[in-house]
């Protein structure tokens, strides 16, 4: 069956604004015709979002990338064991000197993840984020993924649910979406087998959605995973989506196989995922989850070129001004660090969209009918010095090369 023929039907669901079945979804990622999944999804999103793409004047902040998966999580670049070059574990101080870069810019977003540190309590955490709220009272935290906070639960010997108390009483308006990579079981076995399992990820993220704690959600595509795989991934999402209305954002994340051991393994250094697979991830996403308010395009991942064009593919969101980009880097990415403040409307505006500045909680803060593009807007450098350095890991394991035996007869998703 031509990718043509397979989608004829599904465009009367759309029209008609009907959920999307499973087979749906599989027929909509093993279709070549980019060009009507496009379509279908821009339907979609502009019956949601009309021509309105937002963005977030966002800051990120990685306190550590010391991490205690480091060794198990084959598709990281980042992370690193406490002793291995390049680790950082960053003060107190340290991280308020980093976000005071926030003061001279239109910054009203902290995203901040890191590692899961072996010694780093939930008291670190918490003085952090109350230190940043007393310094930069308008600026919302977006803080912690769901297995930095099953990490600290487990290591304070609480509930998932307390850490989340913790965190909100202390200044965290929402949580992102990351570590979920995809839930298949056989794909988490390759990639991350001593992550959260799926199942353990959606539970942190109802709890933080019960407690009044929206959240982002993720999908890393372009490793090992099948089209089943992505679609199953989807429908849990939607299916949390249903159960709670927590979610604000989906953001489908590329894989980049640089300085990682399963780029190695597979073959793939230097080979990104492809401009047609990031825009079919954004488009399929729209269609399936029809019930996340928001599909975001992660320009540090894709380019913002990709990123640019995705907003006629299903996508009203623009990751926003970053700051310090170290997790994508680190992986190869080949995109800039930052981005400005008037080069982000320019994108959207470039596209022929109307750009929407948002908080965390997508709540307008300012429009542009009346902006005229100006030289860019200063940023601070940030902090200098060599712990402020991205200094990329060595492509093969410092010690103990890990064989993969769940890599072979695995086909690339491609
Ligand atoms: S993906 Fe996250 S949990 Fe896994 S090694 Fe990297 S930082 Fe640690």
């Amino acid at each position: 069956m031509d990718g043509r023929s397979a989608l004829a039907p599904l465009a009367d669901k759309v029209e008609h604004g009907e959920r999307l079945t499973r087979d749906d979804a599989l027929a909509l990622f093993h279709s070549n015709d980019l060009l009507t999944i496009g379509r279908l999804a821009d339907q979609a999103n502009r019956r949601r979002n009309g021509d309105r793409v937002c963005f977030a004047a966002n800051q990120h902040i990685n306190p550590t990338n010391v991490c205690v998966l480091r060794n198990t999580c084959v598709f990281c670049s980042f992370a690193r064991m406490p002793q291995e070059a390049g680790a950082y574990t960053r003060s107190l101080d340290e991280v308020f000197a980093e976000a005071d870069a926030a003061r001279d810019n239109p910054t009203r977003e902290f995203h901040i993840v890191g590692g899961l540190h072996p010694k780093l309590r939930l008291a670190y955490y918490v003085d952090m984020f109350r230190g940043l709220k007393a310094r930069h009272p308008d600026v919302h935290i977006k803080a912690l993924t769901a297995v930095e906070v099953a990490h600290l639960a487990r290591i304070e010997q609480l509930s998932v649910s307390d850490v989340l108390l913790a965190l909100k009483d202390a200044g965290v308006t929402s949580l992102p979406g990351g570590g979920a990579e995809v839930f298949s079981p056989a794909a988490r076995a390759t990639i991350a087998d001593k992550k959260l399992t799926g199942e353990e990820w959606l539970a942190v993220h109802r709890a933080a959605h019960r407690l009044g704690l929206p959240s982002n959600c993720t999908m890393l595509y372009g490793h090992v995973e099948t089209m089943a795989d992505r679609v199953d991934h989807l429908l849990a999402l939607r299916a949390l989506q249903d159960e709670t209305g927590g979610f604000l954002t989906y953001i489908p994340l590329a894989y980049h196989p640089d300085h990682n051991e399963l780029g190695e393994a597979l073959g793939r250094t230097g080979t990104a995922t492809s401009g047609f697979d990031d825009l079919k991830n954004i488009a399929v996403g729209r269609l399936v989850l029809d019930n996340i308010p928001h599909v975001k395009t992660h320009w540090p991942m894709v380019t913002p070129f990709i990123s640019q064009v995705a907003l006629s593919f299903g996508c009203d969101d623009l990751e926003g001004t970053v700051v310090f980009e170290r997790v994508y880097h680190e992986a190869g990415a080949g995109t800039p660090m930052w981005l400005s403040y008037d080069q982000i409307v320019g994108l959207i505006r470039g596209a022929g969209k109307e750009p929407v500045e948002r908080d965390s909680l997508y709540r307008t803060v300012r429009t542009f009918e009346d902006w005229v593009p100006g030289p860019d807007v200063a940023r601070a450098a940030g902090p200098e010095g060599p712990t402020f350095q991205i200094s990329q890991r060595p492509r093969a394991r410092a010690r103990g090369q890990r064989t993969l035996p769940v890599l072979q007869g695995i086909e690339s998703a491609e």
